[in-house]
C-alpha cells in the first residue's frame, strides 16, 4: 500500500474507547526494543510516526493509527517491562488478552522477535497464545540486517523451531528497518489479512 495519510485516532486505556466502524485491524506485538516501532514507520514511511519504545512505568495504551483510511495499525505495548508493578501488569495483561481474542475486527497479529536471538519465554507464550485462539499471526524477524545473509537461514530455522512454528495457522519474514528489506511481503501478509 502506498501510504500517505496517517493519524493517530486514540490511546486507549479501556476498551470503551476503541475506534467504533468495522475498518479492519492490525495489530504489532513485541517486546520494547525489539524494533516494533521502527517496523510500524517502515510500513507507512515516516521517519518517526508511532512512539519510540514506550518506557517503563509509562502509561500503557493500546494505540489506533488510522492508515489510509482503511486499516487501523494496533500498537500493542512492548511486553517485558520489569519495573511496572505485578498488579498493573495483570490487569494491562487482561485487557490486552481480551483485545486479541476478542476483537470482531482484529483480522491479524504482527508478532516481532529479534532475528539474532532465540525468542524469549513472551515470545513463546505470545506465539502459543494468538495460534490458540487462531488468530492469523505473521512472525517478523526483525533487524536482520545485523546478522549476514547466509546466516539468515540459520535464524530462521532456530526462531521456528522454538516457537514450534505452526505453518497452517501462521507466516514468517525477516524484516530490516534500515534496508527496508521485507517491507513489500509484511504488506502484503496486511493487505491479504484485510481482504479476509
Ligand atoms: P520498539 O521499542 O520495539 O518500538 O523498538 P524501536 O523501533 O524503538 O527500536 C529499538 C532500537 O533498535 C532502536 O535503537 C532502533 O534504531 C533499533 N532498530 C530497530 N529496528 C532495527 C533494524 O531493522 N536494524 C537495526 N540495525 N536496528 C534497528
Amino acid at each position: 500500500m502506498e501510504v500517505h495519510n496517517v493519524e493517530l485516532t486514540i490511546s486507549a486505556v479501556q476498551p470503551s474507547q476503541y475506534p467504533e466502524g468495522d475498518l479492519p485491524e492490525i495489530a504489532f506485538v513485541g517486546r520494547s526494543n525489539v524494533g516494533k516501532s521502527s517496523l510500524t514507520n517502515t510500513l507507512i514511511n515516516r521517519k518517526a510516526f508511532a512512539r519510540t519504545s514506550s518506557q517503563p512505568g509509562k502509561t500503557q495504551t493500546l494505540n489506533f493509527y488510522k492508515v489510509e483510511e482503511q486499516v487501523y495499525f494496533v500498537d500493542v505495548p512492548g511486553y517485558g517491562y520489569a519495573k511496572v508493578s505485578k498488579q498493573s501488569r495483570e490487569k494491562w495483561g487482561q485487557m490486552i488478552e481480551k483485545y486479541l481474542s476478542e476483537r470482531p475486527q482484529l483480522k491479524g497479529v504482527v508478532s516481532l522477535v529479534d532475528a539474532r536471538h532465540a525468542p524469549s519465554e513472551e515470545d513463546i507464550a505470545m506465539y502459543n497464545w494468538l495460534t490458540y485462539f487462531g488468530i492469523p499471526v505473521l512472525v517478523v524477524a526483525t533487524k536482520a540486517d545485523k546478522i549476514s545473509r547466509g546466516k539468515w537461514n540459520k535464524a530462521e530455522s532456530q526462531i521456528k523451531h522454538s516457537l514450534e512454528f505452526d505453518a497452517t495457522a501462521s507466516d514468517f519474514e525477516m524484516f530490516s528497518s534500515q534496508t527496508k528489506f521485507g517491507k513489500e511481503n509484511v504488506w502484503d501478509w496486511i493487505e491479504a489479512r484485510m481482504a479476509d
